[in-house]
């Protein structure tokens, strides 16, 4: 858009550019609409820049079952467990995790793998077919993926899982320790078994696909701002966006702010329970060859992924409100696991950190939906732990609402008003 194209009303503003905002974004710009986008900070830098890269189709459970529960005091007791409720946030959680206990029984786990396995089964489809439209096929790798145990006890546990996921028509095959090191030589020989996902993939890094969304809604008109959005109001005409610069006027608006949403959504009059539940990151930036394929340890809660910035490890989960900040007792615990993991711990010391924010619900399914009341209102976040595995669906799935057109999967369980009576 030129300079004074850029200064027409857009049809749309996108608010925040992660990649559920700038997937929705080029979407829309695709559509014909002038759109633009506005982000406090630069584009990706939010939970989109730091993640495992791995479109885990696979996790169709929600994080909250029977199982969840019953291990979580173990796993907020281990030294080195994956989960941590800090006491001072703990009033302030309180609502958020009784619902979360409430998303656990059957009727509500059953829903939501419902709901999460027809978005997944979706979802590579969809980066094929963003990424083809904008000349970026080459960030999708066919990787396959390996989830790895360590305890021979478990052997059991993998059966059962690769039974599960049978029903989901999602492919596995049991390799033993042998197959493992035939597999993958960079794994330590601790690893008594593995489930390999044949067609699993990843991308080349999360940060480089974001700059390729940028580029892709640049070159296709669009235009992005760096200001912070303070409100949103409904008008007659459409929406009123008052940021800390300016008043925008617009027709329609989509919130994609990650695990920010929930203010402007009750600025719109909506209460969502959405709480930020911060992850860590480690790059150990000369070892990106350092294995075949993303691996998950079912056991340590970790993924270590092999992309173009060097091999990264990610894992934990703290519940502590979103003005936490970075805990180097995070760090040492993935570096004690990554250690345990690999064949040789050459990298580790020197790996570079970082902390983001998951944008996660209680029932662990997105919003992708127009406000109940003023459909010029549209919604998309909530993604938990599967943001980058679900962006380009949920890209096409709110082109299809802002467009009018029927989506192809039932989108009842993704609406933004199902907590106001639950
Ligand atoms: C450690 C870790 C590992 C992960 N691994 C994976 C993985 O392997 N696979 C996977 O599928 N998912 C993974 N995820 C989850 C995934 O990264 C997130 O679900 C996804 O990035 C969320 O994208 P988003 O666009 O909704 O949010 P974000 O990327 O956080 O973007 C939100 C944006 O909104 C902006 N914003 C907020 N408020 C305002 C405001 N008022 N005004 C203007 N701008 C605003 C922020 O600046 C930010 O840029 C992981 C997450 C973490 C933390």
């Amino acid at each position: 858009m030129s300079a004074s194209a850029s200064s027409l009303r857009p049809d749309v503003v996108v608010v925040g550019a992660g990649l559920i905002g700038l997937s929705s974004a080029l979407k829309l710009c695709q559509e014909g609409l002038r759109v633009l986008v506005i982000d406090r900070d630069e584009p990706g830098k939010g939970a989109s820049f730091g993640n495992a890269g791995y479109l885990a189709t696979e996790l169709v459970n929600p994080l909250s079952t029977p199982d969840t529960l019953r291990r979580a005091p173990g796993l907020l007791l281990d030294p080195h467990g994956p989960l941590a409720l800090p006491p001072h946030y703990l009033p302030a959680l309180m609502p958020w995790l009784l619902r979360f206990t409430l998303a656990a029984r059957k009727k509500n786990v059953d829903q939501s793998q419902r709901a999460l396995a027809a978005l997944n089964a979706r979802a590579v489809g969809a980066w094929q077919r963003c990424l083809d439209g904008i000349g970026a096929r080459d960030e999708l790798i066919a990787s396959g993926y390996l989830m790895v145990w360590e305890k021979k006890n478990a052997l059991e546990q993998a059966r059962r899982h690769q039974a599960q996921l049978n029903e989901y028509g999602i492919a596995t095959e049991l390799l033993d320790a042998d197959a493992v090191q035939a597999r993958d030589s960079g794994l330590s020989r601790s690893i008594h078994h593995a489930l390999l996902f044949p067609n699993a993939h990843q991308v080349s890094d999360p940060y480089r696909v974001v700059q390729r969304l940028v580029d892709a809604f640049k070159r296709a008109g669009g235009v992005i701002d760096r200001e912070s959005v303070e409100n949103v109001a409904v008008t007659h005409e459409g929406v009123t966006i008052t940021t800390d610069q300016r008043r925008i006027e617009a027709g329609r608006v989509v919130i994609a702010t990650g695990a920010w949403s929930s203010r402007l959504a009750e600025q719109l009059g909506l209460k969502v329970p959405l709480e930020g539940e911060s992850g860590h990151h480690l790059t150990l930036t000369d070892r990106a060859g350092a294995l075949r394929q993303p691996v998950g340890s079912a056991e340590r809660n970790v993924v270590m992924t092999p992309m173009t910035c060097g091999l990264r490890v990610v894992g934990f989960s703290e519940l502590g409100g979103l003005a936490l900040k970075p805990n180097p007792k995070r760090s040492r615990t993935l570096k004690h696991h990554v250690s345990a993991l690999l064949s040789d711990n050459h990298g580790v010391d020197q790996a570079r950190d970082w902390m983001g924010f998951r944008p996660t619900l209680p029932d662990s399914l997105p919003v992708i939906g127009q406000h109940p009341r003023h459909s010029q209102v549209q919604f998309a976040f909530g993604h938990q732990h599967l943001g980058l595995t679900q962006a380009a669906i949920t890209a096409e799935l709110v082109a299809d609402q802002m467009m009018g057109r029927a989506a192809d999967i039932d989108l009842t369980p993704f609406r933004v008003d199902r907590f106001e009576h639950a």
